[in-house]
């Protein structure tokens, strides 16, 4: 490895679908030759297990519970600003007289406040998005007046720079409801109030995926598409250890799925996750359950805790080998299982990257946030599954969803859906590879820390 000179601090929002990506990051930055730290909150610092990057606590004012400890989400993120501010300052403080002093921070893009931080130490700075980059630029769009909220149903569909016309229910749930998450909206619009003063802005995403955008926005933001950030393994390369994401917050359930669909035949299984956030409503956890039961197909499904009671007794009793409920799993392990050939998705972002980057048939049932857009580009755009419906009371019912399983794994559209998923695997492979999109946008960003000219 080369002798290291620059040095990163990579900040995230405490969630595993933000550590994820961003901690996959830093290892990506490592594995270049730059030093990279990981910053992250007291109570979810324990559940990464790295040793290429350093790892180095940020207080969001809540060290023994974080967000649930506080009283309310504008709380919280206002809490999370002002402590976080100032650990942070102490933290680039602490690398000062090092060796290696930092000179760069890459910044979860929901977190602002370090770009004023970074400034103050006139270092580099960088935000990186952990949505897709289509669904931040519709956010920072409207936060730039393109369209005022509230949005209606009546004058959809809306058109925006490099997105193709989007009716009402492929809008993320934040601007189609937007007094029903205020305070979500709020955190979403400002993490563009200085946006356009980053030295970079990193998303999690790569050219091919999102061509038109990536043209659209260019010369507007100074966006770099450097993903998908998927541990290398899972792409068939080469970079030592780099086998998982290395956090887990919840322990992963992995022997006991491994061997399971061990003795289930290739392309048999439906894997079902609703990602880490996840409150399906009760009425939906047993439309999918008996949807499931009716495709008569294996599944593996993830279900948090929490969530647990919503399943129908009747159900648990009646399902004997056909499925395997967990609480929690390594989703890349199974996903990449020869046995798993569809998988029931609300469309997080890294879910719908993971599925993509994997060459799994996705069947898109989004709940909230940035999932219903996902879907949308899943089904129309990449056409690598298909998007169930919601019946007037916004439920995807058990027909519903057996078709559409019935659709992506054995229906008339399912060998061009497997042919789609097969295609955009090997565009990601080619993406990160050497020489690839994504990757000579990192090598790029590398090289310009190494100059140190900051
Ligand atoms: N994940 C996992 N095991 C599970 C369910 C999810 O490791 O049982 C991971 C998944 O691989 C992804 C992340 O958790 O990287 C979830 O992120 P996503 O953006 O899909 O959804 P969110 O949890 O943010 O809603």
């Amino acid at each position: 490895m080369e002798k290291q000179r620059g040095h990163v601090i990579v900040l995230t929002y405490p969630a595993q679908g933000h550590i994820n990506p961003l901690l996959q990051f830093a290892k990506r930055l490592a594995s270049k030759g730059l030093k990279a730290t990981l910053a992250t909150t007291p109570y979810t610092i324990n559940s990464i297990d790295v040793d290429t990057v350093g790892i180095e606590p940020i207080s969001d004012g809540f060290d023994e519970g974080g967000f649930k400890q506080a009283p309310s989400t504008g709380a919280y993120l206002e809490s999370f600003k002002t402590v976080g501010s100032r650990t942070l300052a102490e933290l680039i403080l602490k690398f000062h007289d090092s060796a290696l002093p930092v000179n760069c921070v890459v910044y979860d893009s929901l977190l602002p406040w370090a770009l004023d931080v970074a400034r103050q130490f006139g270092i580099y700075a960088a935000a990186f998005l952990t949505n897709s980059a289509s669904v931040c630029s519709m956010y920072w769009h409207i936060q730039h007046g393109l369209l005022t909220l509230p949005l209606r149903p009546e004058t959809m569909p809306v058109s925006m720079p490099g997105l193709p016309p989007l009716g009402f229910s492929d809008l993320p749930s934040f601007l189609a409801h937007p007094a029903r998450y205020s305070a979500y909206l709020t955190m979403i619009m400002e993490q563009f109030s200085s946006f356009e003063q980053n030295d970079w802005v990193f998303a999690n995403t790569f050219e091919e995926l999102e061509s038109e955008l990536a043209k659209a926005m260019s010369g507007v933001w100074p966006l770099v598409m450097i993903g998908p950030m998927v541990p290398s393994a899972y792409l068939d390369q080469q970079i030592e250890g780099d086998t998982d994401y290395g956090a887990n917050l919840w322990k992963p359930t992995s022997d006991q799925c491994l061997r399971w669909l061990e003795t289930k035949p290739p392309n048999s299984v439906i894997y079902v996750s609703f990602g880490s956030m996840a409150d399906v409503a009760a009425k939906q956890v047993e439309e999918i359950a008996w949807g499931l039961k009716s495709s008569n197909k294996n599944f593996l499904w993830v279900m948090k805790e929490s969530e647990n009671n919503k399943l129908p007794v009747e159900f648990q009793n009646s399902i004997d080998e056909m499925g395997l409920i967990v609480t929690w799993c390594n989703q890349l392990e199974v996903l990449a299982h020869q046995a798993v050939g569809c998988f029931i998705t609300h469309c997080g972002w890294n879910s719908t990257l993971e599925g993509l980057s994997l060459g799994v048939p996705m069947v898109g049932v989004p709940q909230w946030s940035d999932q219903p857009t996902n879907a949308k580009f899943v089904e129309e755009l990449w056409r690598v599954g298909v998007r169930a419906k919601r019946d007037e009371e916004g439920i995807v019912t058990r027909e519903e969803l057996k078709m559409c399983i019935r659709e992506v794994m054995v229906g008339e559209k399912s060998g061009e859906i497997k042919g789609n998923a097969y295609k955009w695997r090997e565009f990601t492979k080619r993406a990160v590879s050497r020489g690839g999109s994504s990757d000579k946008n990192i090598d790029e960003f590398v090289e310009e820390l190494l100059k140190g000219k900051r």
